[in-house]
């Protein structure tokens, strides 16, 4: 299966500003003076040498993600504003023609994760079949709430493609004909969220945001490791810094050094971390990837990979 990242950014979208641009470039340049780059084919080698935060922007985006199965089948979970690029994306397959048949999944209902599905163009080209899927048995009702004219001139259910909502019971496994099979978990967040487990061919992925694990949940912990333990990827919630998350305790999240310990205790072989802090600039979010990796070291180096979730990541697995 192939994974993409198109919102990874936590609670409100947050695009890079001028400021930060500014910034960056600033530093690009003075590094550039430092280590002498003064013909053009020195470029590409000295791009390579630069640290994460002034290769990249993690993103601004908030949660979208696609799963893509070994036939092509595609299932998206959430549809934060990052949702926007992958319905343009998928605007250019058969969802063009309206001949698609799309798979959602959604965690919950926060802003944050559904407020790209007003401008996911595949839900207004006739002849799409979009399926809905998830454990609140209301989230039409959500959904075109969230599309009233008083906040959005096209309500939900008026785009012109069909739509189904299905309702998953507690346990429940949804296996599709390609050999894709998909169970959710439910997760500790104010008014709940779900996680949701990929299993094709033997390989297992994990999407589990919004979540809040503290010091206080190891029991809770060690008791969800039947769903997550052993999963070869898990893209996990650790919006903040450690300090933050005790500020902030009660308010759904995750500190990255408890989603360290979260994936040492499941056994997982990669860790993406997740629904980046709206206040935290590119520099922050990428010491977290560092600190992070620090932690692990000081729980014993577990052989865990650390990944920093950035905008447009593809993962094949
Ligand atoms: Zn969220
Ligand atoms: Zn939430």
């Amino acid at each position: 299966m192939k994974i993409k990242l198109f919102g990874v950014r936590g609670s409100i979208a947050a695009p890079l500003n001028n400021q930060a641009y500014t910034e960056k470039i600033t530093e690009i340049i003075e590094r550039c003076v430092d280590n002498h780059i003064t013909s053009r084919d020195q470029i590409p080698r000295f791009l390579e040498t630069l640290p994460g935060h002034l290769k990249y922007t993690a993103g601004g985006d908030t949660t979208c993600i696609s799963v893509t199965d070994d036939t092509g089948k595609v299932y998206l979970v959430d549809c934060g504003t990052g949702g926007r690029l992958a319905g343009d994306e998928l605007i250019r397959t058969e969802f063009g023609k309206g001949k698609g048949t799309l798979e959602f999944f959604i965690t919950h209902t926060h802003w944050d994760h559904i407020q790209g599905i007003p401008f996911f163009k595949p839900l207004y080209v006739p002849g799409n079949q979009v399926n809905f899927r998830s454990p609140y048995p209301d989230l039409e009702t959500r959904l075109i709430n969230q599309q009233v004219k008083e906040f959005f001139p096209m309500p939900f259910l008026a785009t012109a493609s069909t739509k189904k909502f299905h309702h998953l019971e507690k346990g429940q496994v949804v296996e599709y004909e390609s050999g894709m099979k998909i169970s959710f978990h439910p997760l500790k967040h104010p008014g709940g969220s779900y996680a949701y487990k990929f299993e094709e061919k033997g390989k297992k992925f994990i999407f589990a945001t919004d979540a809040e694990f503290t010091g206080d949940d190891l029991d809770l912990i060690r008791g969800m490791t039947p769903f997550f333990g052993g999963a070869d990827v898990l893209v996990l919630d650790s919006q903040y810094t450690l300090d933050e998350s005790f500020a902030k305790f009660d308010w759904g999240h995750t500190s990255y050094t408890m989603a360290v310990n979260c994936a040492t205790i499941w056994g997982i072989k990669t860790l993406i971390l997740t629904h980046h802090e709206p206040a935290y600039n590119d520099k922050k979010v990428f010491d977290i990837l560092e600190e992070a990796i620090e932690h692990k070291r000081h729980l014993g180096g577990a052989p865990l990979e650390l990944i920093l979730a950035r905008e447009g990541m593809v993962i094949d697995l």
